[in-house]
């Protein structure tokens, strides 16, 4: 027990239980991976050993950690699944105080207090939105929109989704190489995730960069130029601008946008249309249901852009909620905008969007 104790502490400044039965050949990693996609129950179930025993180990921690001089630091486990954010389970019993225990990480004292903050943060924060850039051709497993090598894609439940279907495509990336930027403009999203990328050289997911809301980047832009001149930026920026700069389907569509939704505040309608038309490709501005301007496919673009701009699904997605649960509890709202802006704008009582639900 105590080896495997100071193994974890002189490798990453704390211990927790976790780390004590894996090192001592009771717990294997796999099954600490399953428990955390939620596939096992409870921890208990698989580490090795009667109950009894798994409690004179958990004993014989805190006594050795007391005597150590660490600091206990309770610690939240979130399990990765699909529906609402939930604690992950470490006991048959379920008891509180057992729990508590099992959740308690013991922290080397030397560590800074900034430092020790900066863990517990870390330690307790939701998994994170794993996008895969590809290394081969793929399909999209709901729209079957080709993705070539090099596209982003979610994966879910296995199967590839395009960012569109993921609901990630009001996202920009920003590549790694500037850390300064990706920081500031993570911390200025609602929602974002990361990209990964296999290396066939060192056998394992490298981060590439991170998705990004457009505002959040132009934020942090706006930030690091602020920090330093850095034309760079700029250049950058306004080489982005122009580049989306086609008026003429952007009018297309946001006429069309007028059409369908008569009470759409013109400010989000033009929002919309940009975006929608603008940039990228996938999204139905660029592909030939875009083109024709399909009311279905408007009017999914429309959707897209209330579900991130007035409902809380961006935050129920960072907290760890899987996509259709989050969805569906923002879906009321959204049919409720949808209505509203369809009304025309005399009948309409205010064109202001209503609060976010
Ligand atoms: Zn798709």
């Amino acid at each position: 027990m105590v080896r495997a104790a100071e193994a974890a502490l002189a490798d990453h400044h704390y211990v927790s239980a976790l780390d004590i039965f894996v090192g001592m050949g009771l717990l294997a990693p796999a099954h600490v991976r399953d428990w955390r996609n939620g596939r096992i129950p409870y921890l208990e179930r698989v580490i090795q050993g009667n109950l009894h025993k798994i409690s004179r180990s958990m004993h014989a921690f805190r006594v050795w950690a007391r005597g150590r001089g660490l600091k206990p630091r309770e610690t939240a486990y979130l399990a990765g699944v699909r529906g609402p954010r939930r604690d992950l389970r470490f006991s048959k019993s379920g008891e509180p105080g057992i729990e508590q225990a099992y959740r308690t990480h013991f922290v080397s004292p030397e560590l800074s207090a900034r430092k020790q903050e900066r863990l517990q943060a870390r330690l307790s924060a939701p998994p994170e939105i794993v996008v895969f850039s590809t290394l081969r051709d793929s399909r999209c497993s709901q729209c079957h929109a080709e993705l070539l090598h090099g596209s982003f894609l979610l994966v879910e439940n296995g199967e590839p989704l395009c960012l569109t279907c993921a609901d990630l495509d009001h996202l920009v990336y920003v590549p790694r190489g500037d850390p300064a930027l990706s920081r500031r403009a993570r911390k200025h999203s609602t929602l974002f995730a990361v990209v990964v990328q296999f290396s066939r050289t060192r056998k394992r997911y490298e981060r590439q960069g991170i998705l990004v809301e457009e505002a959040a980047l132009e934020k942090a832009q706006e930030e690091c130029l602020s920090d330093a001149p850095l034309r760079a930026y700029r250049r950058e920026r306004d080489a982005l601008r122009r580049s989306g700069e086609d008026e003429a389907p952007v009018e297309r569509l946001a006429g069309k946008i007028r059409e369908l939704f008569p009470a759409c505040p013109p400010g989000e309608g033009k929002a919309i249309a940009v975006h929608t038309a603008a940039r990228g490709s996938g999204r139905v501005g660029c592909s030939a249901a875009g083109r024709a301007l399909d009311d279905a496919a408007v009017t999914l673009a429309v959707v897209a852009f209330i579900r991130h701009r007035h409902t809380r699904y961006d935050e129920l997605r960072m907290r760890g909620t899987d996509r259709a649960w989050a969805r569906q509890q923002v879906q009321p709202r959204i049919e409720e905008m949808l209505d509203t802006w369809r009304r025309s704008p005399e009948s309409a009582v205010s064109t202001r969007p209503p609060a976010r639900m």
